[in-house]
């Protein structure tokens, strides 16, 4: 999965990334672990997780406690196969729910990294900025701690990551602590960033 660096405002480190909720317990849970690590993350939401069970709330708290949130879409679809209003619809019904609480420029995060030349002019045209990643922990595949014993080399291996996870996946939760330790004993090298 290709990066685009020049779209990442002051990418530095390591940035953790988690796509596809809010989820109404997982994402307080990690929330929780976040704060007890003094780490701030960046959370790509989907529309239709924000308007379920007022998880609108779990945004608001992400926001206050220093979290980046970006858009993610609401249906989670591929935006190649759609038309531009399509788009349009897919990112600014999302952007209804969760507007108070981005800042700029917006960071937007297209379903499976699909995009094309169409679809990133339609995302610029909407004042948001790609953000795409370089470390993919697979961690909704390996619903263990296998996800973090294959990210683990990768970051190693790089000066700047963004780590794809899932908030979505209990495994993720009860795994990546195990992933902030590693990177963490690694201080020398590594820093945790966020998006500014
Ligand atoms: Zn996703």
């Amino acid at each position: 999965m290709n990066i685009k660096y020049d779209s990442l405002i002051g990418l530095s480190e390591v940035m953790l990334t988690f796509n596809d909720g809010p989820h109404s317990t997982l994402t307080p849970r990690l929330l929780d672990l976040l704060k007890e690590e003094n780490i701030k993350a960046m959370f790509f939401v989907l529309g239709i997780n924000v308007a379920a069970n007022n998880n609108i709330k779990i945004v608001k708290r992400a926001f206050e406690e220093g979290h980046i949130i970006g858009n993610h879409t609401y249906f989670h679809r591929n935006l190649r196969s759609l038309s531009d209003f399509e788009i349009q619809t897919e990112i600014l019904n999302t952007e209804g729910f969760i507007k108070d609480y981005m800042k700029t420029p917006k960071p937007f995060r297209p379903p499976y990294g699909a995009t094309n030349s169409r679809i990133n002019r339609i995302v610029r045209e909407l004042g948001y900025v790609n953000v795409l990643w370089n470390v993919d922990t697979l961690d909704w595949k390996d619903k263990s701690i296998k996800w973090v014993k294959s990210a683990i080399p990768q970051i190693y291996a790089r000066e700047y990551n963004v780590v794809l996870m899932h908030d979505t996946y209990e495994s993720t939760i009860n795994n990546v602590l195990e992933l902030i330790k590693a990177i963490k004993g690694k201080k020398e090298r590594y820093e945790f960033i966020s998006y500014v």
